[in-house]
């Protein structure tokens, strides 16, 4: 069942029940009142009466000692026509409960007859026929006789006067639930309309439409489950961006790897089968032993690499400060003098915080691939620049530069622009994925500006460690 139309069967229910109890406690209200009114007005009737009766008595002529019946009657008779609108109903009976007089249509037990002896005074009301009556007795002591004075009050009209305040309030409560069910259902589904388009919101997303929003509506609870719907919506379709684009990722590394491993392996199968099935003279044995030798090598290495970037990658470095200046000393030292080339370190003074073995890895690859794209000879600018950001590592080259469209895809791993070229020079395409991943996990990136045919810059920004920025002379 719906949920709108839950909300919408309860609030009839109550509003049924809160309508059935209150119209006939106030129906029932009415006429207890009308009711103890009608039953005073007969109490105090039948005292007036017993009262007359006893005053009429004392007017009889003294040769009675007891009352005689016929005077009793006589009484009675002037008694029940003295009303003002109608005729009164009425009963008397002596001391054994013999009937002396009674008024025509008169017409009752002598239940209440019996009780009047032992209370004086009673009442109750009786139902005869179509009618209701109040019955009152009371007893009347005149001319040394005891007597006993019934009346009947008719009193239908505050019966009949129920049932039609019932019959009206039903009615009533009929119609005001019509009303109310209307009301109430336009009210449920304005309350329930969050929760639909919450559910729709949540249908869509079900069926992968994740940039899907619910439209907030109020600013109620409701409201602001939907806003939090919607975030998290928002951080799921983020997620699942990132999945998407990581399992890519993924499969562009396998497909890289395998294809990585499958050159040099089938060579290497090849050159080794070559070896086992034909004797080769000693010429072309060695040149298989060595093809075998640098490929094993270098698959060796590839795969030392691809251990570096995993553990790079699950690791947190260990951050440590340390000078600008012992990095540029020790690359000075291991590059100048050991390649045809021209170097040149500048740098300004400076600590620094991060891993110093892994930024040392970094910036040898970032020199070595300069080294490995351009021409003997020419010049490699290695700089540190002290700037309010951080400390600025680079590495210029004017060599063969990179083409525009290739700058986004270098840090992939096994990517290579001019595959041959990478080849002959031992590479693999994982030196900047390597150099990526370091810098990734000390929230560094790496920035490259590069022009085809005229050259290269690597650099990036590493967090100042000490004091701060230090900008000292400028060292060479
Ligand atoms: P490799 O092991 O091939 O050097 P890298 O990941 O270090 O792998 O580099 C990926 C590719 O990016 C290289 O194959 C090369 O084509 C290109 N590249 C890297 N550095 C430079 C540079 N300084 N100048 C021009 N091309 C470069």
């Amino acid at each position: 069942m719906k949920f709108s139309l839950k909300i919408l069967l309860w609030m009839i229910i109550v509003m049924a029940l809160a309508l059935g109890f209150s119209g006939f406690y106030l129906v029932n209200y009415v006429f207890e009142t009308s009711l103890e009114r009608e039953v005073g007005q007969a109490l105090d009737e039948s005292s007036i009466l017993s009262f007359a009766f006893e005053t009429a008595a004392l007017s009889v002529p003294s040769k009675y000692n007891v009352l005689p019946d016929s005077t009793v009657e006589e009484i009675a008779s002037n008694l029940e026509t003295g009303g003002q609108n109608s005729r009164r109903l009425l009963r008397i009976s002596d001391e054994e409960r013999r009937i002396l007089y009674v008024s025509d249509g008169f017409e009752t037990d002598q239940t209440l007859l019996e009780q009047i002896g032992k209370t004086v005074k009673a009442h109750r009301v009786i139902h005869v026929g179509e009618k209701y009556y109040i019955h009152t007795g009371v007893t009347v002591s005149a001319l040394g006789r005891i007597l006993y004075l019934e009346t009947l009050r008719d009193v239908s009209e505050v019966f009949s006067e129920r049932s039609v305040g019932f019959s009206l309030y039903r009615r009533v409560t009929l119609i005001m639930l019509l009303v109310g069910t209307v009301i109430m259902h336009f009210i449920s589904s304005l309350l329930t309309k969050p929760v639909r388009l919450l559910t729709r919101a949540t249908k869509r997303m079900a069926a992968g439409d994740y940039s899907y929003r619910a439209k907030q509506i109020s600013r109620d609870e409701l409201g602001q489950l939907t806003r939090d719907f919607n975030r998290m919506a928002k951080a799921l379709k983020r997620n699942i961006e990132r999945l998407e684009e990581e399992i890519e990722a993924r499969e562009e590394f396998m497909g890289a790897f395998a294809h990585e491993l499958k050159t040099p392996l089938t060579a290497i199968i090849g050159y080794a089968d070559m070896l086992r099935s034909h004797k080769l003279d000693a010429e072309k044995s060695f040149m298989s032993a060595n093809y075998i030798y640098t490929e094993g090598k270098r698959l060796e290495a590839m795969s030392l690499r691809l251990l570096d970037i995993i553990v790079a990658g699950k690791n947190r470095p260990e951050l440590t400060d340390f000078s600008a200046a012992s990095i540029f000393g020790y690359l000075d030292g291991m590059f100048t003098g050991s390649r045809d080339m021209d170097f040149v370190f500048t740098y300004e003074e400076g600590t620094v915080r991060a891993e110093v073995n892994l930024i040392k890895t970094v910036l040898v690859n970032l020199i070595d691939n300069a080294c490995k794209s351009s021409e003997p000879g020419s010049r490699i600018e290695v700089s540190g620049h002290a700037l309010e950001s951080g400390y600025r590592f680079a590495v210029q080259d004017y060599g063969i530069g990179i083409p525009r469209e290739e700058l986004r895809k270098i840090t992939k791993a096994f990517y290579m622009v001019d595959k041959s070229r990478a080849r002959s020079k031992n590479g693999a395409g994982l030196g900047l994925a390597l150099c990526a991943e370091i810098l990734k996990i000390h929230h560094s990136e790496l920035v490259i500006e590069s022009e085809k045919g005229k050259g290269s810059c690597f650099s990036f920004l590493l967090p100042w460690g000490g004091q701060g920025p230090e900008r000292e002379a400028e060292k060479t």
